[in-house]
């Protein structure tokens, strides 16, 4: 018979499950309960266990084919105006009839050296309409201002555009259905650099399913622009150990821009 967990078991696995997902592990299944195993152990062993079967996704398409209307306009700013036109009142996700207020386009210098691609809005960048507005989007803040930037200097948006109901992740077919636009947003501002947050972002961006661990650390090449991947700001609130690594992703992309690097942040 299946076992009820009790309200503090229920709170400790999915606070397991949210810490697992940020580390870039999404792959969870359901088992037969046995009488002796325990919520702790019976998490983390479905985490070693985890499918690798799960098919990779496919790599990005270019995205500035002719077919675009964008492809023939000079001005970036006209341009992102075009893609949200052709955006419109979105409805080809389901996300846009599970509670979303607005439509979350993307923020910041259409024409940024530097680009911060995260993952889906949350409750805040859905009542704002801006992307990265909460606690999440004032720890980026100092994250931009620690590298010697300003917010309006870089250009920032998310792999959906639309709120998922309850903060959850994207499912695949959600990202899938959205992340042409934000293909063709990145055709359109042409960042020397883009800097994927959470394991969501790199993902779809260079369409592999790795995990935080093995991404982190490594320049990539997103279809001639040069890609790093660091951890999701609400990540690093939840476990701020790692705000050091996460400096020195920066650092990195702070060399590669050629921006000075004064001291470490924290
Ligand atoms: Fe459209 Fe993207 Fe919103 Fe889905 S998440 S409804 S594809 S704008």
């Amino acid at each position: 018979m299946a076992r009820r967990l009790t309200p503090e078991q229920a709170r400790a696995l999915a606070d397991r499950v949210s810490y697992y997902r940020d580390l870039g592990i999404h792959d969870f299944y359901r088992r037969a309960a046995s009488a002796d195993i325990t919520v702790e152990t019976a998490v983390a062993e479905e985490v070693v266990e985890s499918s690798p079967l799960e098919p990779e996704p496919t790599l990005p398409k270019a995205a500035t084919a002719a077919k675009f209307p964008e492809a023939s306009i000079k001005d970036p700013v006209a341009a992102l105006r075009v893609i949200r036109e052709d955006l419109g009142d979105c409805t080809r996700c389901v996300l846009h009839q599970q509670g979303r207020k607005q439509i979350v386009f993307g923020v910041g210098n259409p024409k940024a050296d530097l680009m911060f691609v995260g993952e889906g809005p949350g409750a805040d960048e859905d009542e704002q309409g801006e992307p990265f507005v909460g606690r999440a989007g004032q720890l980026l803040n100092k994250m931009i201002e620690a590298m010697g930037l300003k917010r309006e200097e870089v250009y920032i948006a998310n792999v959906v555009k639309c709120r998922p109901p309850g903060n959850r992740t994207p499912e695949r077919d959600e990202c899938d259905t959205c992340s042409p636009f934000l293909y063709r947003q990145i055709d359109v501002i042409k960042p020397k650099a883009i800097v994927a947050l959470g394991a969501v972002a790199a993902k779809n961006l260079l369409g592999m399913n790795d995990t935080m661990a093995n991404m982190r650390g490594r320049w990539y090449d997103y279809r001639g622009t040069q890609l790093r991947v660091t951890y999701h700001p609400a990540f690093l609130l939840r476990d701020p150990r790692q705000k050091g690594e996460a400096w020195k992703d920066l650092q990195e992309v702070m060399k590669y821009l050629g921006l000075e690097i004064k001291k470490a942040g924290n």
